[in-house]
């Protein structure tokens, strides 16, 4: 199994030419065929078994069975949820990264990865305007970046409130907006913390909003930290995060800001007034297998003062403290994770190649897909659109539809590969969705997907 002999000869040709194919397909199919549990076991049922088989042979398997089951969420017309686009560099440098088992624990097993990770780290906190003491790692995605961001806002909590030393045990309370991401409440679920939910009628958590509630609030003394988002994953709203940085320095809450999906923002020079305020958050996370063009799962997590994170993440054991006397930055010690993959290295490796500039361009361009998709909409009778898009996602009805309507269209236009465009609700009715991140989706895929609605 770990030699090279005519079997590994075979598997490593016959896997590379499928991931070269697969690399320079330029609009790789939307796929996505939906095959039955019962269909898929009777396929896959039995094909480990006690003697290996011929590699091909279970090659054939993945493509002929298992590829065409996904949802290709790097095709030009996958815009439902937040799609990916991970560019070419960055997905054949992950193919190297497996092939050399490259990981990103610790300095002293990787620090030449580490610093080239922290090295992208650095550009995005310098986006932000963040300080140069500011650092982090890379985490899975969002939801695991919420969550140790957030860990680490509760113990500051506790310690700010000396809760070891009167013995108290107190239920600590975090304020989100009502268009928190769902990984904020199942965080703070998990963390036994309490949401305080601002109403946001428009959808956007504002200074004025979260003044209001906190004036309603007779202690605060149990509130630990205010989550601040940039922008919404439903329908990419940005919070006003200059008004609620206000606020929370006011209070003295930790302010985390979750930027998973439209924390890329900062690159464009359009969205830049949209995001002052950040330079403020002690916490702050974007994903960039979302905006930046990266392959799952890559989550940036910055902290403010990360010294503080390592107090609380850092993971001791007889056998680690090598790693501890020797260290001069660990990913393992800023979030909840021990062993990582180098997960950030095929953004470095992208970045590097293409340039910031490229970056820059590409989260402009899905930005003008959902402007032009609005106006669009806007010059259609029959069209409504529900809000003027913040980033790129555009939200509309076909007046008169049922929800059914709206399923039946979207159904419609995955069976015929015209795009994967689920519907959502607002306000408990229920719209279509566009979300653009793709820069190379065209204006033509949109106009077949419109004219689709009658
Ligand atoms: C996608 C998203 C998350 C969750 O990120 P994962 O990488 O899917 O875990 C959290 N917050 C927001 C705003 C998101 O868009």
């Amino acid at each position: 199994m770990h030699q090279a002999d005519p079997t590994t000869d075979r598997v490593i040709s016959s896997v590379l030419r499928y991931v070269d194919y697969r690399l320079r397909t330029d609009d790789v199919p939307l796929d996505g065929q939906v095959r039955s549990r019962a269909e898929l076991d009777s396929c896959l049922g039995g094909v480990i078994r006690e003697q290996g088989r011929d590699p091909d042979e279970v090659l054939d398997l993945y493509t002929s069975v298992i590829a065409p089951t996904v949802l290709s969420a790097d095709s030009t017309r996958f815009l439902g949820f937040i799609p990916a686009a991970p560019t070419k560099a960055s997905l054949a440098f992950d193919a190297l990264a497996s092939s050399a088992s490259l990981q990103g624990i610790s300095w002293t097993e990787a620090s030449g990865i580490i610093a080239a990770e922290n090295s992208v780290l650095r550009i995005i906190a310098d986006e932000a305007g963040l300080p140069p003491s500011a650092g982090g790692c890379f985490v899975s995605g969002g939801s695991a970046g919420n969550l140790s961001a957030l860990a680490v806002a509760r113990e500051v909590a506790k310690s700010k409130a000396g809760d070891s030393s009167d013995g108290r045990r107190r239920t600590w309370r975090v304020v989100v907006g009502q268009s928190a991401h769902s990984s904020i409440l199942s965080t703070l679920r998990l963390l036994e913390m309490e949401p305080l939910v601002v109403h946001t009628p428009h959808h956007r958590l504002t200074a004025e909003a979260l003044a209001s509630a906190l004036a309603q609030e007779t202690d605060l003394s149990t509130v630990a930290a205010v989550v601040a988002t940039a922008g919404s994953a439903n329908a990419g709203m940005i919070d006003d995060l200059a008004g609620i940085a206000d606020l929370a320095q006011e209070f003295g809450f930790w302010l985390h800001v979750d930027g998973a999906y439209g924390g890329a923002g900062i690159f464009a020079p359009s969205l830049r007034p949209r995001f002052r305020g950040l330079e403020r958050a002690d916490s702050f996370i974007v994903d960039p297998h979302k905006w930046m063009f990266a392959p799952f799962d890559s989550c940036a997590l910055l902290y403010r003062t990360p010294a503080t994170a390592r107090t609380v993440h850092a993971q001791r054991a007889p056998y680690l403290e090598v790693l501890h006397a020797n260290g001069e930055w660990n990913p393992s010690d800023y979030a909840y994770h021990l062993t990582r993959r180098a997960r950030g290295l095929p953004l470095w490796f992208s970045m590097a190649v293409h340039g910031v500039g490229a970056y820059r361009e590409a989260i402009e361009a899905s930005l003008c897909l959902a402007e032009a998709t609005a106006d669009i909409i806007k010059d259609t009778a029959g069209l409504e659109l529900v809000c003027d898009p913040d980033l790129g996602v555009v939200l509309f009805r076909r007046l008169g539809w049922s929800t059914a309507d709206y399923h039946d269209w979207s159904a419609a236009l995955l069976t015929d590969q015209i795009a994967f465009a689920p519907p959502t609700t607002w306000h408990g009715e229920t719209v279509a969705r566009l979300a653009f991140l793709h820069p190379n989706t065209s204006m033509d895929i949109v106009k077949t997907i419109l004219a689709r609605m009658w």
